[in-house]
Formats: C-alpha cells, sequence, structure tokens
C-alpha cells in the first residue's frame, strides 16, 4: 500500500498505475479476477495469522477479496486518503456510513439537495431510530452554520448537488462542524477527485457511487468510502458483517474504468462548459444551471475548491412538462435514461431520475422545475452534441413561444 503523501505522481498518472503492484497470476499485467468465495491455507497456522489480521491475505470475499481491494486503493489514492472500502452500490456506501458512525440521540445536519436515495434515509429511515436530522437550505451558508451551531454529531454534505448542481463551501462548513466536534462527509460523485477532493478541504471522510464517473462505463455498480484509517476500519466491520460488499467482477470492470479517469473528465468538463454556454444562449431554455457559467450563484466558491466544473448539468425549458417529453426523445446523442457520468451522454428529467422517490411537492420544495432536464454530458464531440441539441430545441418553437407569453 503506497502512501499517498509520499506519491508525488499527477492524479493522471495515479488514475493508471495506483493499485496495480498486487501479485498477478502467471505475471499478467492486468489484475485478475478473484472470483472465488474463500481463500485455501496449507497449513493452520497461516491460516490463523491471516484471520487475527498479523499478516497479509484473505479469508473470505464478503470481508475483503484482492481484485476488490485494488479497486479501493486505486481510489484511496486519489482522494489521498489513508484507507477506502467498498460496497455494493453508492446507497450501500452512504448507508453503512450513516448506520455505522451514527446512534439514538445524535444529530445530522445536512442539506435539501441531497441525491434522492441519501435524502430518503434523512427523513424516512433515520428518524426511526431516534436520530434528528436537520436540512438546510443548500446555498444558504448561514443557515448550515446556525443549525450546525444548535448540535451536530455529523455534517453531511453533496457538491455540486444533483440535479440543479447548487455548489457549497466545504471548507467554511467542514470548519464550523469540526469546532463542534462532528464529523464531516462528503459526497463527492459528481465532481470525481480529479475535479475536487474533499479531504484536502478539510472533509473527515469521502463518499462516491463509484457507478457514475468512476466506473465511466455504465456497467458496473459500486461504492466506496475514503478516509482515515480508523474510521474507515469502523464502517468496513459493519459492512464485513450486514455483507454490502462489492462483486469482484464489478470491481474489475471499474478499476478499468477509472484507468482513463482523467482523459473522460478533463473532455467533460470541456464538453459541459461549451453546452452550457450554448444554451444560454438558446431562446427556447429558460434558465441554465452549470458552476463554471458566471451567471451561477456561487460560481466564485466553485472556483475555488474545484479545479473542473464536472460533466453534469441541468436546463429549464420554456413550456413546461410538456415541452420536456417533446424535446428530450428528438436527441439523437443521448440515452434517455436514469444514470450519469458515463462516456455516452444521458438525459431526463429529475422527476423520473434523481427524484423519482420524491413527490412534486418536494421537488418543488427543493428548487427543481418540472421543466427541468439533467444532462450528463459524455466524451463525444462537443460541436456534435450542441447541433444535436439545437435541432431538438428548434423543433419546439411553438411550444416555446406559448411558455414565453405565459410568463
Ligand atoms: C447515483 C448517486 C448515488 C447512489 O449511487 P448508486 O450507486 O446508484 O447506489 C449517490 N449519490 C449521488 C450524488 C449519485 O449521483
Amino acid at each position: 500500500m503506497d502512501d499517498p503523501k509520499d506519491d508525488r505522481a499527477g492524479l493522471g498518472t495515479r488514475a493508471v498505475w495506483s493499485g496495480e503492484r498486487g501479485e498477478r497470476w502467471a505475471g499478467a499485467t492486468q489484475v485478475s479476477i478473484a472470483l472465488s468465495v474463500s481463500f485455501r491455507y496449507d497449513t493452520i497456522e497461516d491460516w490463523l495469522e491471516v484471520a487475527l489480521g498479523r499478516k497479509p491475505g484473505h479469508i473470505y470475499s464478503r470481508n475483503t477479496n484482492p481484485t476488490v481491494a485494488a479497486f479501493e486503493d486505486k481510489v484511496k489514492d486519489l482522494e489521498g486518503a489513508e484507507a477506502a472500502t467498498s460496497f455494493a452500490s453508492g446507497m450501500a456506501a452512504i448507508s453503512n456510513t450513516l448506520f455505522t458512525l451514527l446512534a439514538p440521540g445524535d444529530r445530522v445536519v445536512s442539506i435539501k439537495d441531497t441525491y434522492g436515495g441519501t435524502n430518503k434515509l434523512f427523513i424516512e429511515f433515520l428518524p426511526r431510530f431516534q436520530i434528528e436530522v436537520a436540512l438546510c437550505d443548500t446555498t444558504d451558508h448561514q443557515a448550515i452554520e446556525a443549525e450546525i451551531a444548535r448540535g451536530c454529531k455529523l455534517l453531511y454534505l453533496e457538491s455540486p448537488t444533483n440535479p440543479t448542481v447548487k455548489i457549497v463551501d466545504i471548507a467554511r462548513l467542514a470548519q464550523a462542524a469540526q469546532a463542534r466536534g462532528g464529523l464531516v462527509v462528503v459526497d463527492n460523485t459528481l465532481a470525481t477527485p480529479i475535479n475536487q477532493r474533499p479531504l484536502e478541504l478539510g472533509a473527515d471522510l469521502v463518499v462516491h457511487s463509484a457507478t457514475k464517473f468512476l466506473g465511466g462505463h455504465a456497467d458496473a455498480l459500486g461504492g466506496v468510502v475514503c478516509g482515515p484509517r480508523d474510521l474507515v476500519g469502523r464502517i468496513y466491520h459493519f459492512r464485513e458483517i450486514n455483507g454490502a460488499c462489492l462483486e469482484p467482477m464489478s470491481a474489475y470492470l471499474l478499476l478499468r474504468g477509472m484507468k482513463t479517469l482523467h482523459l473522460r473528465v478533463r473532455q467533460q468538463n470541456e464538453n459541459a462548459l461549451r453546452v452550457a454556454r450554448f444554451l444560454e444562449s438558446h431562446p427556447q431554455v429558460a434558465k441554465v444551471f452549470y458552476p463554471g457559467l458566471e451567471s451561477h450563484e456561487n460560481h466564485d466558491i466553485a472556483c475555488r475548491q474545484m479545479t473542473g466544473f464536472g460533466g453534469v448539468l441541468s436546463f429549464a425549458l420554456h413550456g413546461g412538462f410538456d415541452a420536456v417529453k417533446r424535446f428530450l426523445p428528438r436527441l439523437r446523442y443521448a440515452h434517455l435514461a436514469a444514470n450519469l457520468g458515463a462516456v455516452e451522454t444521458v438525459a431526463g428529467p429529475p422527476a423520473t431520475t434523481s427524484h423519482v422517490e420524491s413527490t412534486p411537492e418536494e421537488r418543488a420544495a427543493s428548487g427543481i422545475p418540472e421543466a427541468l432536464i439533467r444532462y450528463s454530458v459524455g466524451i463525444e464531440d462537443p460541436d456534435d452534441l450542441i447541433a444535436d441539441l439545437r435541432q431538438a430545441l428548434d423543433g419546439l418553437g411553438g411550444v416555446s413561444a406559448q411558455g414565453r407569453s405565459g410568463k
């Protein structure tokens, strides 16, 4: 295990080489997919040494597995963390982290704009265990600080958020929570470690849905949490007991995807900014949300804490949900699907994607217009994406005129 603090290699080099130095069958250059539930020992002494954690090795794949460990090492190095542990999905990573660190009587402070599944944990599941959750307006930093001052065992943040890509000041809020003895957890799924490293901004733990940008090819589910060895060890212990472990085959697919993470994300940053600027100039578009635009309400914070603005943007059409239904099927280069962070562009309304679990009232309370479209930019040529959006928008003429006259 390399100590990332001693590793002066750039993020691109780490994306390719981290986690790749383990033992290989017959000298294979690629990490082997260890499709084995358990690992055999020739002597009881050896078996016992490994089982007691006195020697490195693997016993049973619900606990650890060599392919899964290589994936954890790669993410850990990219986030600059001491340790990482992985899960069957992003939601498993988030649930395990929260249920490990919280107990009855604790208080959580978070924001209204967390991922739909995370929001359900906050409003439906944690309160059943007498855990109080205060959900604040996402960009009201003073209100979040005021809630932290009332008590905060854990501050849970996401930035940029999904789908309206709001930005929260991670360093400022982390400092406020830690001054009250709180732990700070950040979901870094939309930014990726290429664009934002929350541990360097003061967070205690980083969680990811590896399903999205880390894997990047929309063919494997996975989740991961990174941070200091003691905290990650506690979360790992809960996961080995509840069994939400990552599959070796998925670990391999995610590992392979991550070797091009830096190339994909750089292209997606560039594509998203060009697409966002085009959309902002189009008369059929009512509003564009992208942290790289000067019009974004927290563009200054984004410039401070991110090195790129990410591949996800959203925009609202004139003409309501009816316009959305007519517009989306016209796109040639976009899957209409509930995913993001893939090499292909993916588009969909929050009502069927990130916030399918929410009621229309809850979506409205989170500031999500019904005519909003989430657009996760792929690695295609940006000119083709812009031409595709232009033809789909131009085809909406009538509805848009109606929508605008109704305003
Ligand atoms: C998708 C997503 C999750 C949940 O991840 P799964 O792998 O689908 O369980 C959590 N947070 C964010 C920001 C996401 O986009």
